[in-house]
């Protein structure tokens, strides 16, 4: 059993304070989803988690089972059970997924052959073709074939809690299902998952026990799946409108509420960029 707790997590990036003080805590097995219009923070959230560097904490925690990880090189919080599946999976010529997934069990003590099949498993499962293991890392692969690869790469680590930022962006229906039903049976074997996402259609498939909404860095209002719902039918006016209270302490800090206006305007248009 494992607990992702983050308490009052406040983050500056360059100079903008993006998050405002989040709480969220995940448990083994939980899916908490994370919803929020375009430059919410969502996707700073999942960085910060990571350890991605030039985010800035300026208050609260991150811990896992106690253990503060916020000071932390990322290889660390992966090997403490973290995993990022990322909005945009990063290009690495030259090394393939076969050799990255490889090295990563073997840092954990896995041995060569077990390594080889558990991966032709999962490939196999997700619907990955067994050639992209052996190209480099998610070079010129399809918007599909990097989330496959991402739930791919989550099912052989096996970590305590995966967060997913976007996972079913640029993919098509059936990979998202086979992608969300892959780690819905791994939530059922324990996996915690921190979910972000626009859509209730991922949510489908991946059962959330919790969903969250971040409006401009902070969770305006947390209940359970039928949040999502609400979200599919009427967007995030409600939530936005409430904010707006106090969007003129937000403008005195950062000057914020423009891009919010705009990132509502942007996640209530049917033609906007899935990917932004
Ligand atoms: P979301 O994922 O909810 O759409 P992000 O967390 O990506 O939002 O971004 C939140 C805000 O933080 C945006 O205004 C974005 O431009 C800003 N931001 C994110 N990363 C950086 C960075 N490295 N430097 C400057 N601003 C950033
Ligand atoms: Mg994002």
């Amino acid at each position: 059993m494992s607990t992702l707790s983050i308490q009052n997590l406040a983050v500056v990036v360059g100079e903008q304070q993006i998050l405002k003080g989040v709480d969220l805590e995940i448990s083994s097995g939980q899916v908490h989803a994370v919803m929020g219009p375009n430059g919410a923070g969502k996707s700073t959230l999942s960085n910060v988690i990571m350890g991605k560097p030039g985010y800035q904490i300026t208050s609260g925690s991150i811990e896992l089972d106690g253990r503060d990880l916020s000071s932390l090189p990322t290889w660390e919080r992966a090997q403490a059970g973290l995993f990022l599946a990322m909005q945009y999976p990063t290009e690495v010529p030259g090394v393939s997924v076969r050799e990255t997934l490889e090295l990563a069990l073997r840092s954990r003590g896995a041995d060569h052959i077990d390594v080889a099949s558990r991966l032709d498993e999962e490939a196999d499962q997700i619907g990955l073709p067994k050639e992209l293991l052996e190209r480099a890392l998610n070079v010129d692969f399809s918007g599909g074939e990097k989330k496959r690869n991402e739930t791919a790469q989550l099912a052989v680590l096996t970590p305590e809690i995966a967060v997913l930022d976007e996972l079913d962006s640029g993919l098509d229906i059936d990979a998202l299902r086979a992608c969300a039903e892959r780690i819905e049976a791994m939530t059922n074997d324990g996996l915690g998952v921190l979910c972000i996402t626009h859509y209730h259609r991922l949510l489908d498939h991946l059962i959330a026990d919790y969903v969250h909404i971040l409006v401009d860095g902070q969770i305006v209002e947390s209940g359970g799946p039928e949040l999502a719902q609400e979200l599919e039918d009427d967007g995030y006016s409600r939530f936005v409108d409430a904010d707006e209270e106090t969007a003129g302490v937000s403008v005195a800090i950062g000057g914020r509420s423009e891009t919010k206006n705009a990132a509502v305007s942007d996640s209530e248009d049917p033609f906007a960029d899935p990917l932004a």
